[in-house]
């Protein structure tokens, strides 16, 4: 029987990748060549469409039937200039993924030939029968019909020979069936409220963007051991692997010398990246061996979003001519950290100020102090939404785990912060900064902030200088799930905070002095979410017990949140989902983890009982073979004295694979139990609470067994050798 392990290992030294061939010139050159932008439309159309194009996109109004047939015009003539011979329309389905049906320009006409077509209609609305993509019950399937809609917001691009227009997915009957519609309408609340909120302090702001950049944390585990892990490939993560002597322990790898088949890898990324006009920036090791970061500058939410989903692709994909496979589970490997994906937010003014920004001034510092005493106070409402919006089969690993844990939401705002906070808290009048100042004495936020080096890395919601990072964010997640409930909830208290600001001022207050009692108020209100210290402690847990924060890290029991009064009437309220939306999101959700629980259970029952007891069956074999041979030719006494080792291994290997044995039937029957349980939520929480359970049990055998079964036989890549890049 050949060892498929020991063929990778061998393997893994002799291939070569297939590089990819940069293009001439300078990167400034071609960075962003394979997307419909600006430059490509300028080119493309005839300039008073091209007006009229930017002035409708950029205001957010509807394209008219001609207009559309212009974009469309150019876009095929572009695209054609590209190679493409297809085009698609792109969205963002309830799967987490993208989803795409591409169809050919040509076109046969009357005389035998054919020409190359592609009109507006075809450009703005498509209707393809994706009845199997989930619905969460909102359409059957015998009337699947659902359409994309175009998103002008987001470029256009080419992806192989195939043009890729972004698309909204509703359903027939108008229900979002995708990420983006509740996207665009959250940007579209947040921005309405951002604006109505600067009006306090600058009439001439019109517009606002929010803005994400993502820094995204993967593994890479080279192809031909990734092939021989039926478990990786089929779950995203190893069930079973006994940790390596040496692993993250010395901290050696975190921002080390990239290794060179790594940096190899990275270029080739980022030449595809910047064709796409994904702005990578920057590249680095991550803590845990083989783990890797890579960042791009940030971007208008949306755009963001769209790019880091096409990122993820791009990862894969160029991973395959590399002999690389990209592991973008959120903790793929017991033992050393998981992955996640760091949501930097913030919302800039067409002024161009970063509302998170400490100002220069008392005006521009009551904004910023304002502004944050906002999204705190959005973070301590909802922090039971925020924590469903990141939750997921994956991310478990995380909850509660080391790394970012978002089993109890807190936000982190820094020493000078805080300080800065409680003196508003405690300051009951207002004290004028000097006599020619009019404005309120905010205390001053010292400039060393930008670059202040106490981050505090265990926080899951933490102020970095001019921006809130959210590190919550599964490695693998859509980051369209979080940014929606952001964007959301910031923009619902922002109204608040405005309408109660306006209120106070009608009731005769100053509008400094309005906003600057509103201020106090959210800083007392949002209190209890803010810490500063070691979120990983013991002693957090039972101070956030203390202040009544909740603490879940049970899957399916933090998706209720998703459905509870509170984020049905906030989702409502502001039109960006109705009650059945949510709903059918809630299903999906619980659907979606119960699969993969159950995946994984299958695939830890096939595992041990296919690869791994038939092989330690065959080593104790050959120990007991062994000791009959020594009986045979030593003296009983010699026998007695040096046997007892050889014995005593044997019997642990028969316990260990009795217990594997005894809990993978027993797991067996808690997955039949639950699987003929009826709702969606009973099902989840039964492979939560019944059926996971046996997972470390098992595991922990087959561990055991890894560390006593001969090298030569053991079936499975060994986290060495996953682990350690050649
Ligand atoms: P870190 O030290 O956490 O790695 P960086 O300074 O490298 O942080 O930035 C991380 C990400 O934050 C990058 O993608 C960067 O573009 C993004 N970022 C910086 N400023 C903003 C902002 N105002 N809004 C949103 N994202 C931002
Ligand atoms: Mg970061």
């Amino acid at each position: 029987m050949e060892n498929l392990r020991l063929r990778a290992v061998e393997t893994t030294f002799c291939r070569k990748p297939v590089k990819i061939t940069p293009p001439s010139g300078k990167v400034s050159e071609y960075y962003g060549s394979l997307t419909f932008n600006k430059s490509a439309m300028r080119e493309f159309l005839p300039v008073d469409a091209y007006d009229n194009i930017i002035n409708v996109i950029e205001s957010n109004e509807k394209i008219n039937r001609g207009m559309a047939d212009q974009i469309a015009a150019s876009m095929k003539a572009w695209a054609l200039s590209k190679g493409a011979t297809h085009y698609t329309h792109w969205f963002h389905p309830l799967t987490g993924a993208t989803a795409e049906k591409h169809d050919s320009f040509i076109h046969p006409i009357e005389d035998g030939r054919a020409i190359e077509r592609f009109n507006g209609s075809e450009l703005i609305q498509q209707e393809p029968d994706a009845s199997s993509l989930p619905s969460g019950g909102i359409r059957n399937t015998f009337e699947a019909r659902g359409y994309t809609a175009w998103d002008p917001s987001s470029p256009a691009f080419i992806i192989d020979d195939t043009l890729c227009i972004p698309t909204v997915f509703v359903s027939y009957t108008g229900e979002a069936l995708d990420y983006k519609t509740p996207m665009l309408k959250t940007v579209d609340a947040l921005n309405k409220a951002c604006v109505d909120f600067c009006h306090f302090f600058d009439r001439n702001v019109k517009n606002t963007t929010v803005t994400l950049g993502v820094e995204q944390e993967f593994f890479l585990v080279d192809a031909a051991l990734y092939a021989a892990r039926p478990d990786i490939m089929l779950t995203g993560r190893s069930v079973f692997g006994h940790a390596s002597a040496k692993d993250q322990q010395l901290s050696d790898h975190y921002f080390g010398t990239i290794p060179e088949r790594v940096r190899e890898y990275m270029k080739d990324l980022e030449i595809e990246s910047y064709k796409l006009g994904i702005p990578i920036k920057t590249r680095h090791n991550e803590v845990a061996p083989n783990q890797f970061e890579c960042a791009p500058v940030f971007e208008e939410v949306n755009v963001a979003v769209d790019h880091n989903q096409l990122l993820m692709h791009l990862m894969q994909k160029i991973g395959d001519r590399h002999n690389l496979k990209v592991i973008l589970h959120e903790k793929p490997f017991k033992g050393v950290n998981g992955s996640g994906k760091h949501n930097n937010w913030s919302v800039m003014t067409d002024r161009g100020d970063n509302l998170l920004s400490p100002g220069k001034n008392a005006k521009s510092n009551l904004r910023f102090t304002a502004f944050l005493s906002v999204v705190l106070n959005a973070i301590n409402k909802n922090a039971d939404l925020l924590r469903a919006s990141i939750a997921s089969a994956g991310n478990e690993h995380r909850l509660g785990a080391h790394e970012a844990p978002p089993a109890i939401i807190s936000a982190f705002i820094g020493e000078q912060l805080t300080a800065t906070l409680d003196i508003i808290e405690k300051t009951g009048t207002l004290k004028k900064a000097s006599k020619s100042d009019n404005n309120i004495l905010v205390p001053k936020i010292p400039e060393i902030l930008l670059d202040n080096t106490d981050r505090n890395r265990t926080s899951p919601f933490a102020f970095t200088g001019n921006k809130f990072e959210f590190r919550a964010v599964g490695s693998s997640a859509t980051c369209a799930k979080p940014m929606i409930v952001l964007n959301l909830m910031v923009a619902d208290e922002l109204a608040r905070f405005n309408k109660e600001v306006k209120a106070l001022i009608k009731k005769g207050e100053k509008k400094d002095k309005a906003i600057f009692k509103m201020v106090q108020k959210y800083v007392k209100e949002s209190k209890r979410i803010r810490f500063e210290g070691n979120n990983y402690g013991d002693d957090w847990l039972a101070e956030a017990e203390k202040r009544g924060l909740s603490n879940v890290a049970c899957v399916p029991r933090s998706f209720q949140a998703m459905v509870s009064k509170e984020s049905k009437d906030l989702f409502v309220r502001n039109g960006i989902l109705s009650e059945k939306e949510m709903d059918a999101r809630y299903s999906i959700n619980l659907e979606n983890y119960t699969k993969k629980i159950q995946i994984e259970s299958r695939v830890m029952g096939d595992l041990s009982t296919n690869h791994i007891i038939p092989i330690a069956i065959r080593y104790q074999n050959t120990l007991i073979e062994n000791a009959i041979g020594l009986k045979q030719v030593l003296d009983e006494k010699t026998y007695n004295s040096i046997s007892r080792n050889q014995v005593r291994t044997i019997k642990d290997i028969s316990e260990h694979i009795s217990e594997i044995k005894k809990n993978v039937e027993l797991m067996l029957s808690e997955r039949k139990i639950a699987n003929r349980l009826e709702g969606d939520e009973e099902k989840a929480l039964a492979y939560s609470d019944k059926v996971m359970p046996y997972f470390p049990i098992i595991r922990r055998h087959v561990d055991k067994l890894e560390l006593l079964v001969d090298d030569k036989l053991w079936p499975l890549p060994k986290y060495r050798e996953l682990l350690f890049m050649k």
